[in-house]
């Protein structure tokens, strides 16, 4: 595997090799796990080259969240990304990748008012910026995101279709730990208690999604009964619960067709999302 470490180097190497062969690209914060490594995986599956990016993005966390305390293992990314045979590890550092006097933001309007988009102010932005500016630099003709992260998929998609880029983005499902768990790089903060505490979350979407398929059709209803069983079972304080159109993410009062069913729950300091889709038969097409 060949480590890049300068945007001017990746840039280099991918406008020669994107002439003749198909780059896919998987770009991540790094602290890898099984989540990232299916990604790469499905990149790899799809494609004659697999870059990689490790880049904890300070334009995505807002001014109360703390990008120092983000986890990080280089050797142990490096060692994975290997296993996995991945064939180009991008690692810029944050001067490189934003310059001093660095001053332009890619904004996808219309996410900053359901979900993450609405809580995390600055994060879409930050989301799409990097993206943007790793497309360009990565030159990928296919690039590969978690459902896990939903709204974030969705807006790259957007992005991509709205500027004509040229990129396929795909999506790969959400990896979870046998009680349910979303796998994230978050989980290593949760203590013994709040670990365990913490698989309520894929239950409760679960049994959000069992109302619906069994004809309930007020998201408000739902919401509640996620909510009931988080607040039963735990302590932990929930940021919010929604129901959201799962093609253009706008809040569902009444339940008319494929929905998002989406979390944000802290437990202590650690915010934990999750999420699925859910379609009901009613509304599948036969
Ligand atoms: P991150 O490093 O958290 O920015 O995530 C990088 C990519 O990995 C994003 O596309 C995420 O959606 C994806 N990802 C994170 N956790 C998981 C998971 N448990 N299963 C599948 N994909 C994941």
């Amino acid at each position: 595997m060949e480590i890049i470490t300068t945007v001017k180097n990746m840039q280099t190497l991918s406008g020669k090799l994107h002439k003749n062969r198909y780059i896919g690209f998987v770009p991540t914060m790094g602290f890898l796990h099984r989540g990232h490594l299916s990604l790469v995986d499905r990149a790899r599956s799809m494609s004659d080259i697999v870059v990689v990016s490790i880049f904890v993005n300070p334009k995505q966390f807002g001014p109360s969240e703390d990008i120092k305390t983000y986890p990080r293992d280089f050797e142990h990314d490096r060692r994975l990304l290997e296993e996995v045979e991945c064939d180009i590890l991008f690692y810029p550092d944050v001067g490189d990748f934003y310059p001093q006097g660095y001053s332009t933001n890619v904004e996808v309007e219309g996410f900053d008012t359901t979900l993450c988009g609405a809580r995390r102010h600055g994060h879409m932005r930050g989301v799409a910026t990097v993206c943007m500016k790793l497309f360009n630099i990565v030159r990928p003709q296919l690039a590969v995101f978690g459902e896990k992260d939903y709204q974030q998929v969705i807006m790259i998609k957007k992005m991509v279709s709205d500027t004509n880029l040229d990129i396929e983005i795909v999506t790969s499902p959400t990896v979870r730990e046998d009680d349910g768990l979303a796998v994230s790089s978050r989980n290593i903060y949760l203590n013994n208690r709040e670990r365990k505490d913490a698989a309520v979350l894929y239950q409760a979407l679960l049994f959000g999604k069992k109302l619906i398929e069994e004809g309930e059709n007020d998201a408000y209803k739902v919401v509640k009964a996620i909510q009931n069983m988080i607040e039963k079972k735990t302590t932990a304080r929930i940021e919010y619960i929604e129901v959201v159109d799962s093609q253009n993410l706008k809040l569902v009062e009444r339940i008319e067709g494929p929905v998002l069913l989406a979390l944000a729950v802290y437990f202590g300091r650690t915010r934990l999302i999750d999420s699925i889709v859910v379609i009901p038969e009613r509304f599948q097409r036969r």
